[in-house]
Formats: structure tokens, C-alpha cells, sequence
């Protein structure tokens, strides 16, 4: 409470009171002083005019007549006569006048003290209890926010209310910068959200409409994150999603980006768009090379290893860039503009940047489209299999038969699987498609088995998303026992990119299936580049050489010698090869000069319908089927030459 009004008050009173006493007192004195006749006759001659400050203290006494005679000041009384005054010391007077008037003031200062205490206590007797238990609530809704009140033993309870609430104010303005920044930013990263993000983008549009400024957004998304949410759970994914975006942070300051308000710590032109998307904003760009130098900058920076405890995982990013005001005018849209180049860069091989150009539009309608088509045909049952033989060079036996999945759509006719598995995979509409295909391969592969192909398999195509939902043995031994069939008739396919970000988790329950007799291929092998240790320690029976890579060692000597190093080191470590896309015959005979003996492709035979394989096999060899336990597949005759 502030006292220094009443205090300022009561000095006030008590001076004039003092004044008025002292002044009538000292009048008083001068006309006891006069009748006794204590005048002194001065000689004005003799006599001074008072220093400016005697005749201050006179005047303020009401009575200014002075003279100073002989170094005492004097009032004057009256004249006497042309040349000389009667008068008073001055001096004398005051001093009786302060010694009569003393005793009074202080009775008076005593009678106010009292006054005042006795008011004061009195108003502690009201007022106490009520202020006590202020602050007793005042200390309560401090603690509800955390904050304990500090030890204020000796202060009076104003004292310690008035502490209370000015740390209750305090903390309501923490609390209100605390929610605003809370309804601004994504909780996990401190980044600002979308919604922030587009009014900020909204608001420097707006500024510089006049004069429109080039800016642009690089829109970032992490690739293979779900697989490390699923393999190493969530709170792992929101540990690298911390990392991630301090990464970005730091790129955001080092490349002088930022832009904040004055009273927020928030940084505008960052945002966490939801999931594992991020986006930049570039407000000022010099030259379109600005947006694809902190492209490359962002790309490199999140190819470092991300370190989590004991682990280390690597991950990479796709990146769209869309500048305003070339690729779109609005926000929203330059924003959706550069999610579409993100997906292009991810079509195009993932841990890349693609700039914005209208043709991407149709790319991403013709994605919506094929997702919504393949959920109808998922219901609709519109799906086949096809199955291509992998054969044995020496006779041509059938090892395993592939099973490769295809969509007859209605309108557009046939569908590759090169454009729709990717969409599959993305939206996990892989996981029901791929049930009812490992369900399909099963089926027709036990019909094959009781018609005598004990020694051939089926081989299904298995992907990182079915990996990393479907628990993958229960699901497999499943299938099999659904359809009657043995392990030792089935082949899982694994992509060796999908090797590379499998969890030790399932790597065991591969193991188990290798146990039972299922056999487990690592497909495509030489485009994943990895390493050859982990080829060492994957639970894999079978190493299929991809087609490209084939291809490539027929023109190029260095993957010749590649080629070469590999089938040795998969004979090392007693793996099968399987040689993909064998078209030519000139390509069969390297492979087989190079010890290759499980060949897959066109030259043999392309994917073809159960109906034709049955009428192939089954119809014409069944004393072979029954001798051998599989059937011949004998090549096209038109490109064949010489024994084989
Ligand atoms: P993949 O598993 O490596 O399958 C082999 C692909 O190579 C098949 O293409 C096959 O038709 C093709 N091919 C075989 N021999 C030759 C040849 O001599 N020359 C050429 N140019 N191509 C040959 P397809 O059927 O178009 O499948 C493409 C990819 O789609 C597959 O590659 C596989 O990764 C995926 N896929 C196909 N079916 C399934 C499936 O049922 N499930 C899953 N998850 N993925 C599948
Ligand atoms: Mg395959
Ligand atoms: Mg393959």
C-alpha cells in the first residue's frame, strides 16, 4: 500500500501548526520584550542593513524591519528620533520563543504518533485476518503454477501480499506469452506449425504486393521415416524429429533466413508442416541458384548420421522447391507447389531437390487417381498373379516360379507394377494388397504341389512396409497352413534396399522362417549399394543380381569385374544366385561362364498366367513331375542356340 500521501499529508499539517505556534509565540515575546522595556537605542548611523539571509528568517517571522548593529541583528520597534530606532535582539527572542514553544510541539507530535499507532493497530485488528488469508490464497495459486513463495518471516502481511501478487502477475505473464507461443508452434520440435507458417507467408505477400519480391519454399520431407517409427517405436521417430529440425534451425540462422517477431522466439520462416514434413521459407531471393544452394545445403546436412544413444541411423530427405511469384501466387498453393516437386524428387529416386514446373501437376493428379483406383480394385478384387519361372540351366528344371502381381484396369488397360506398387507402398494399401497376394501365391503353388511339384517353390514379393506391419512369421506360416502347403515350398523376396533398414527384430523372425524352410532371396541386388558386411549377416538364402546390373556388365568391363566379385562372394558365402532379366543369349553364357546357374528372364519366359503355366507343365510332363518333383521349362525355341 502506498503511505506517502498520508505521511506527506500529516507533515504538512504539523509544519503549518508549528509555523502558526511559532508565530504567534514569537509576537507574543516581542510585546512582553517591549513593555519591559528592553529597548536598545540604536544609531542608524552606526547600524548595517541585514545579510539577505536574516532578513529571509525575519520575513518569514513577520517581521522584516531588521538592522545589524555590531554583529547582532535587531528588530526595529520604532524611531526615535531623525537619527536614531529603538530595537530588539533578535536573537534573544527567537530562542525564548523556541524554548516556550518546544514543549507543545512536542505533546502535539506524541498525541499524533499515538494517534496514528493506535489507528494502525486498530486497522491491523480489521483488516489483518483478511490480508492473512489473501495471502494464503495468493500462496496457493502460486504453488498451482509451481512456484514456491519465498520465506518472508518478519514482513508485515502487506509486505508479503504485495510480494504474492506481484509474482501472481508475473506468472500470468509468463503464462500468456507461454500460449501464444504454445498456439503458434508444433509442441515437439519449437518449430512454428503450418497455420503460423501460412499467415506468415500470407503477410510478406501482402507487404510486398506492390512490389512483388521473388521468394521461394523448400519443402522437405524425411524419406523412410515410418520405417524408423516402426522399427525403433515412436519416441525414437521424435528424437530424430528433434534432431531434424535443430539441423534445419542452425541452416535457417548460418544462411542469415531468419525472421522473428520482436516479442516471440518463434522462427517464421521454419515450420514443421505436420509428420515428418518440414518447410523453409526463403523471403528474399536473390537468384533461383540462392533456393538451390540451401537445397543441397539441407539434403547434405540430414544424410549425417543421426546418433540416438547407442544407435546410429541414417536418414535422407526429398525436397520440392516452388518460387512465388513464378510457381503460384498464393501461399497455400506455392506451398502445395512445392509438395508436389517433393514428390517428384521422391519418384525420382528420394535424397534429392526438384524445382516446381506445371507438368508435375498431372504427375501428382495421376498419384490421386491411381490410389483411388487401387482401393476400388482392392475391394473389387481386381488383381492377378502372373508367375515366371527361375530354371536350372542343366535341363532347364523349374527352381521356383515368381509370382508378380497385375491390375487389369478397366479404362486403362494394364497397369505396370513399376508405377503402382510405389503408390501402394506410400499409402500402405500394400499391406491388404500384399495379403491377398502372399494368399493367391499360396493357393496356386498348393495346387501345383499335389499335382507332383514337390521341389519347386513359389516366390512372393514382400515389401519394407509389410516388413515393418505384418509380424512377418506368424502372417507367413499363416498363409501356408491356410493352404495346406509346406514351408519348403515358399521364397520371400526382399528388396536389398528394404535389407538395409530392417530391425534386428525382424531379421530374427526371418531366421525362424529360414529355420522352418521358407527361403528368403534378397532381390535387385547391386542397386542398393550396401555394404557387403550386412550382406554377411542377413538371414538370406538366395542373392538375385538385378537385370540393370546384368545389362551393364555386357558393355562395360568395370561391372563386369563387379559382376564378377559378386557371384564370388555369394558362392562364398553360400548363397544362390539368380540372374535377373536374361534376355539375350549372349547374356546367359557370361552368367553361366561366370557360374551362374538359376537364370530368370524373357529368353526363358515372360511372367505368364496360371492357365498358360498348368497347360506348360503339368499337361505335358507328368512322368517328369513325377520322377523329379518339378517340372521342365524349356526355353522359347526361336531365341535359343546351340545345347542349352
Ligand atoms: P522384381 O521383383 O525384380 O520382378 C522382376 C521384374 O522384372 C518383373 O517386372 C518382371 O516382369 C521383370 N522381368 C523379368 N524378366 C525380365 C526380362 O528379361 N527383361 C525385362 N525387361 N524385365 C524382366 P514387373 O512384373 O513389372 O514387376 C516390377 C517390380 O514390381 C518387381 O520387380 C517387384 O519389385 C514389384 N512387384 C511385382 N509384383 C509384386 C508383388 O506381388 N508384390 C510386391 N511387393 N512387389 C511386386
Ligand atoms: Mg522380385
Ligand atoms: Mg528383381
Amino acid at each position: 500500500m502506498k503511505l506517502w500521501k498520508p505521511i506527506s499529508l500529516f507533515i504538512i499539517l504539523w509544519s503549518l501548526l508549528t509555523y502558526v505556534l511559532f508565530i504567534q509565540s514569537f509576537s507574543k515575546e516581542v510585546q512582553q520584550s517591549i513593555s519591559q522595556q528592553t529597548l536598545t537605542i540604536i544609531e542608524e548611523s552606526n547600524a548595517n542593513s541585514a545579510s539577505p539571509i536574516e532578513k529571509f528568517i525575519s520575513a518569514i517571522l513577520l517581521h522584516d524591519n531588521t538592522l545589524n548593529y555590531q554583529n547582532t541583528l535587531y528588530l526595529v520597534h520604532q524611531q526615535k528620533d531623525a537619527s536614531s530606532v529603538q530595537a530588539l535582539p533578535f536573537k534573544p527572542i527567537v530562542l525564548s520563543t523556541l524554548f516556550k514553544v518546544l514543549p507543545t510541539l512536542i505533546v502535539l507530535s506524541a498525541v499524533a504518533l499515538g494517534f496514528a499507532l493506535v489507528g494502525a493497530f486498530f486497522q491491523r485488528i480489521k483488516t489483518g485476518p483478511s490480508i492473512d488469508a489473501m495471502c494464503r490464497k495468493t500462496e496457493q495459486m502460486m504453488s498451482i503454477y509451481g512456484q514456491r513463495s519465498e520465506d518472508m518471516t518478519g514482513f508485515s502481511g502487506l509486505s508479503q501480499l504485495n510480494y504474492h501478487l506481484k509474482s501472481l502477475l508475473q506468472i500470468a505473464a509468463n503464462h500468456k506469452s507461454q500460449t501464444e507461443h504454445n498456439a503458434l508452434c508444433d509442441r515437439l520440435t519449437q518449430l512454428t506449425d503450418r497455420h503460423a507458417f501460412l499467415e506468415h507467408l500470407n503477410t510478406v505477400i501482402d507487404r510486398t504486393e506492390k512490389d512483388p519480391q521473388q521468394s521461394a519454399i523448400l519443402f522437405i520431407d524425411l524419406d523412410g521415416f515410418k520405417q524408423v517409427n516402426d522399427s525403433f517405436g515412436h519416441s525414437f521417430g521424435d528424437e530424430i524429429l528433434i534432431q531434424v529440425a535443430e539441423r534445419l534451425r542452425s541452416i535457417v540462422r548460418s544462411q542469415n533466413l531468419s525472421f522473428k517477431d520482436s516479442d516471440s522466439v518463434l522462427e517464421y520462416n521454419l515450420a514443421r508442416l505436420g509428420g515428418d514434413e518440414f518447410a523453409i521459407f526463403i523471403q528474399f531471393l536473390d537468384k533461383s541458384e540462392q533456393a538451390v544452394n540451401i537445397a543441397r545445403h539441407v539434403l547434405s546436412e540430414l544424410e549425417r548420421d543421426f546418433v540416438l544413444g547407442s544407435k546410429i541411423i541414417k536418414i535422407s530427405a526429398s525436397l520440392g522447391i516452388a518460387v512465388y511469384p513464378d510457381s503460384a501466387a498464393t501461399p497455400s498453393a506455392l506451398v502445395q507447389m512445392a509438395d508436389v516437386a517433393m514428390y517428384r524428387a521422391k519418384a525420382d529416386g528420394r535424397g534429392i531437390y526438384r524445382i516446381y514446373s506445371p507438368e508435375m501437376g498431372s504427375k501428382l493428379r495421376r498419384y490421386h487417381y491411381l490410389l483411388e483406383e487401387m482401393r476400388l480394385a482392392i475391394t473389387a478384387n481386381n488383381f492377378t498373379l502372373s508367375f515366371q519361372p527361375i530354371i536350372h540351366v542343366d535341363g532347364s528344371s523349374i527352381s521356383y516360379f515368381e509370382a508378380l502381381v497385375r491390375w487389369q484396369h478397366p479404362v486403362e488397360g494394364n497397369i505396370s507394377p513399376g508405377e503402382f506398387i510405389p503408390i501402394a507402398e506410400e499409402s500402405n494399401l500394400i499391406l491388404d494388397l500384399g495379403d491377398w497376394i502372399l494368399d493367391e501365391a499360396c493357393r496356386q503353388m498348393a495346387a501345383w504341389y499335389n499335382a507332383g511339384m514337390r521341389k519347386a517353390r513359389i516366390s512372393v514379393n514382400i515389401s519394407g512396409v509389410q516388413l515393418a506391419h505384418r509380424p512377418i512369421y506368424d502372417w507367413t506360416i499363416a498363409a501356408l497352413n491356410k493352404m495346406g502347403l509346406p514351408p519348403s515350398s515358399l521364397m520371400l523376396e526382399i528388396t536389398e534396399s528394404c535389407f538395409i533398414d530392417v530391425s534386428d527384430e525382424v531379421k530374427g523372425q526371418l531366421e525362424r522362417l529360414r529355420a522352418d524352410g521358407v527361403m528368403i532371396a534378397i532381390d535387385d541386388f547391386g542397386t542398393g549399394f550396401s555394404s557387403l558386411s550386412l550382406l554377411a549377416n542377413l538371414p538370406v538364402d538366395v542373392l538375385k543380381i538385378d537385370r540393370l546390373f546384368i545389362s551393364e556388365a555386357m558393355q562395360n568391363p568395370k561391372y563386369n569385374n563387379i559382376l564378377n566379385s559378386i557371384i564370388e562372394l555369394a558362392q562364398r558365402l553360400d548363397l544362390k544366385v539368380v540372374a535377373e532379366g536374361i534376355e539375350q543369349i549372349e547374356q546367359l553364357e557370361l552368367l553361366k561362364s561366370l557360374g551362374v546357374v538359376y537364370i530368370q528372364g524373357y529368353l526363358i519366359s515372360r511372367p505368364q498366367s496360371s492357365m498358360h503355366v498348368g497347360d506348360k507343365v503339368l499337361a505335358k510332363s507328368q512322368n517328369h513331375i513325377a520322377q523329379t518333383g518339378t517340372g521342365i521349362w524349356p526355353p522359347e525355341k526361336s531365341r535359343m542356340i546351340g545345347n542349352f
